[in-house]
């Protein structure tokens, strides 16, 4: 065989989750292929160029102080994002407000009078003690206030960060996101658009590897409960690449399709019919002459029909966008948004609350796209508290991405997170397996 087509491990999906593994493998010593079916790295998490603007299709905050920056560190890879400050305000009656060191104490002080009760469980959660997962955040909350503003900010906190509304994410998940995680507390914004920084990631491959792209893994092989290696269609070929480490970013369910559903334990493949609940969100990338927003990071809005958060990207990354223009994105969760819903109607609804909330929006702003995302290629693969594991049931095959998040996390930092839990474990079972063969 081809010197060249031999590598130690093949990971299917260029995706957050694909290539903070791939560039581990690669930066540990292992000869790495890195395929993505699309013709740039960084899936869900892309970036396109349209009238001249960098518009990220998913992921534009990047989180600082976790395992997403550790990878680029421990890789030597770039990661030369711009945090905003603040990074987060909330948009209430058309003013910004920053409730910046006083948290949450600050901001539900000013709107309800059973605030000292919700900061208990705040404690408590910090503490250990979590709600039963099967309580939504909705229910926790209504047994402690029913003021309208502090429902709209909660449920619109679990569309930006979840995508979902606050009656569909269990309270114990959102409790531990924001007591146990990172929490979007601190985050930058990349000048060049997100999808640079998982170019910077695929160059660390091809250090030690390659990244092919346009390329579609269209089987697992298996053999004995093992996995074998995968069947790729590259330009038209079909390439075989036999390899005993497979990590699969495509998510569980394609992941169960190219290898075949027989292959898997009988209660993985039950789980993945059953557990995983696709998240969706609806994007809308907009510029405008004027600036339309005084915040430079992120603001969360109070009563909307569906509009959660927006983004001013321009605010620090100003090469988003040409000159002369200053770029934002907003984003809108349906209802149900784990569920079926009237694509246009929801978009509507969304509209009316740009407009209510940005007076004139229609002609201030020029819209760049709007985007749908949900079913395949969805906002979140999973909801947080719905999430599969890492692991397969077939020896040396396994899942990253954002369908097998630790429990309460989310976005790019819970995708780097499966990477390296799934990297350390095949580094394990290599250095276990030398250890063996070596006695
Ligand atoms: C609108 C939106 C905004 C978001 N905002 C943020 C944010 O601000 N901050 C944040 O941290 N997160 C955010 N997220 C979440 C984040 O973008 C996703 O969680 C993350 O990008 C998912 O990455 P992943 O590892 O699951 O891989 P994916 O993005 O799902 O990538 C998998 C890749 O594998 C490829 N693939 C699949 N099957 C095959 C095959 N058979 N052969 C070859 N290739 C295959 C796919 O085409 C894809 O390119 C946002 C998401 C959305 C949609």
């Amino acid at each position: 065989m081809d010197n060249d087509l031999i590598f130690d491990a093949v990971v299917i999906g260029a995706g957050a989750g694909g290539c903070c593994a791939a560039a581990r493998l690669a930066h540990s010593g292992m000869r790495t292929l890195l395929v993505d079916d699309h013709a740039q790295v960084g899936g869900r998490a892309a970036t396109e160029v349209i009238d001249g603007h960098r518009v990220n299709v998913g992921a534009i905050a990047l989180e600082l102080g976790g395992v997403f920056e550790e990878t680029f560190t421990r890789v030597g890879a770039a990661l030369p994002i711009r945090c905003p400050n603040p990074a987060n305000a909330f948009y209430l009656n058309g003013k910004v407000v920053d409730v910046g060191r006083g948290g949450w104490g600050l901001l539900l002080g000013g709107l309800t009078k059973h605030a000292a009760r919700i900061l208990d469980q705040f404690a408590q959660a910090r503490s250990g003690t979590l709600p039963d997962g099967g309580l939504s955040t909705k229910d926790w909350l209504s047994g402690y206030t029913r003021n309208e503003t502090v429902h709209a900010i909660f449920r619109n906190l679990c569309a930006a960060i979840f995508a979902c509304n606050a009656d569909e994410l269990p309270a114990r998940a959102f409790l531990t996101y924001f007591t146990a995680k990172g929490a979007f507390k601190r985050f930058g914004f990349h000048p060049e658009g997100t999808g640079a920084a998982w170019q910077a990631l695929a160059d660390v491959v091809r250090s030690n590897g390659e990244v092919w792209l346009d390329t579609r893994a269209e089987q697992i092989e298996v053999e004995a409960g093992e996995v074998a290696g995968v069947v790729l269609r590259r330009e038209g070929d079909v390439v075989r690449i036999p390899c005993t480490t497979v990590i699969s970013n495509a998510g569980p369910k394609a992941t169960v399709a190219l290898a075949g559903a027989a292959h898997f334990p009988t209660a993985y493949v039950d789980q993945v019919q059953t557990r995983l609940k696709p998240a969706a969100n609806i994007v809308f990338n907009f510029a405008s002459r004027e600036p339309i927003l005084d915040a430079p990071g992120i603001v969360t809005f109070g009563k909307t029909r569906r509009l959660c958060n927006m983004a001013n990207l321009t605010a620090t990354c100003p090469e988003l966008a040409p000159a002369g223009w200053h770029q934002y994105v907003a984003y809108a969760v349906p209802v149900p948004a784990l569920g079926d819903f009237d694509e246009e109607a929801e978009i509507a609804l969304a509209r009316q609350d740009l407009r209510e909330q940005f007076p004139n929006f229609d002609e201030r702003t020029k819209m760049l796209s709007v985007r749908v995302m949900r079913g395949d290629w969805p906002a979140q693969r999973s909801c947080a508290g719905y999430d599969l594991p890492m692991e397969t049931g077939i020896a040396g095959l396994w899942c990253v991405g954002d369908a097998v998040k630790q429990y309460g996390n989310g976005g790019t930092q819970a995708c780097a997170e499966t990477a390296k839990l799934v990297v350390d474990s095949v580094l394990a079972a290599r250095a276990s397996a030398t250890v063996v063969a070596a006695q």
